[in-house]
């Protein structure tokens, strides 16, 4: 049974509401109230109608546990049918920055990332993919020793954004609309899925958020065998693709990034460095960011630093604009690709 999206519920629920209660129910959820009694703007009636049938909130905080360092913190949500998890990170503005899950598990199965083992329950709502800004907005405010500001939003969470492109698509019309965030603000990761990469060249509601596409390898052989879903010619078609994306939304506002994980003896050789490079200075104006491998229950170590440094000096020789992400939250299991949702639960700390 598919799951109704808020706005769904709200004109089932009031058919002939007026343009401005609807907007005013959505605003007011965006704001400070801790429920549906805190919109005094909204006759009394309408607040106890929302009270007993829409949630405040569609993500209900289970654990929330805290790094070493105090600058990450990984929340597992529950969700109807399974648990998400959603990452506070304090990014280098002293700021923070999200990252949301866009799915309850994935269906990608990358042989690298852990969230693939789970497989995939189901898509996320709109709502759901919000109220994780939501959930850390709150937070925010029980912890006033923290930064207060939200900068940066990232769907590099659970699941695979543009395999869900609607409820994606809504979730950032959301944010842009009823946050202080702008589309630089906020990235969608993708695996690469090409028909839905396409559609975002000529669709003309979807918002133009930077775009971060995963690489992984510029040998075909070799990222088919870490992204099972890869298939032959993708590697020219999302060449062409990048040039088209360039040519349409390529001013400074629209960054391309390619990203790429570095897995020791996989894909970190000089040869696959050269690859990368003939790739990116073929296609355009594209960003390269290399992640050191966080450990997950996989075959792979991450590549040496020594490795990664002259992957990096190969490319930065090519004249390819390339940084090397930083690693947080290792810890507490909130680092790229550990997101999984396990049987037992950890306590909070
Ligand atoms: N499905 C989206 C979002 C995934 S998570 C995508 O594929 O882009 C964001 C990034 O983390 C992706 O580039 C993903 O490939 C990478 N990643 C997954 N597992 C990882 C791991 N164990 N170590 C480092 N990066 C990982």
């Amino acid at each position: 049974m598919a799951i109704l999206s808020r706005r769904e519920q709200l004109m089932e629920l009031f058919p002939t509401a007026p343009a401005y209660r609807v907007k005013q129910v959505e605003e007011g959820v965006f704001s400070d109230a801790k429920g549906w009694e805190d919109l005094r703007g909204l006759p009394a009636d309408m607040r106890a109608t929302l009270t007993a049938k829409i949630p405040w909130m569609t993500v209900h905080s289970e654990t929330v546990q805290e790094s070493r360092k105090k600058d990450t913190f990984k929340a597992a949500l529950t969700v109807e049918g399974g648990v998400i998890e959603s990452v506070l990170m304090l990014n280098r503005r002293e700021q923070w920055t999200i990252c949301v899950s866009s799915q309850l598990g994935c269906a990608m199965r990358c042989t690298f990332c852990a969230t693939g083992k789970m497989g995939l329950t189901r898509n996320l709502t709109e709502d759901e993919i919000v109220d994780q800004y939501r959930f850390w907005m709150s937070f925010l405010k029980d912890r006033p020793e923290l930064p207060p500001r939200i900068s940066n939003v990232v769907y590099m969470g659970m699941g695979e954004p543009l395999a869900n492109y609607d409820a994606v698509k809504r979730s950032l019309q959301l944010l842009l609309k009823h946050t202080d965030l702008g589309e630089t603000r906020i990235t969608v990761s993708t695996v690469g899925v090409l028909p839905r990469l396409e559609q975002i060249l000529t669709d003309k509601e979807w918002p133009h958020v930077k775009l971060a596409v995963s690489l992984h390898s510029a040998d075909p052989v070799t990222r088919k065998e870490i992204v099972p879903t890869s298939y032959d010619d993708f590697l020219p078609k999302l060449e062409e693709w990048t040039k088209q994306y360039l040519r349409i939304l390529g001013n400074r506002r629209h960054h391309l990034t390619f990203e790429y994980v570095m897995l020791k003896d996989v894909n970190d050789s000089p040869r696959h460095a050269e690859l990368l490079a003939k790739l990116v200075k073929r296609a355009g104006a594209i960003k390269v960011n290399l992640i050191p491998y966080n450990f997950t229950d996989s075959v792979y170590t991450c590549s040496t630093d020594n490795a990664i440094e002259t992957f990096l000096k190969i490319l930065e020789d090519e004249g390819v604009i390339a940084t090397r992400r930083r690693t947080m939250g290792e810890d507490i299991a909130a680092a790229c690709g550990q997101l999984i949702v396990l049987k037992q639960k950890t306590p909070a700390n």
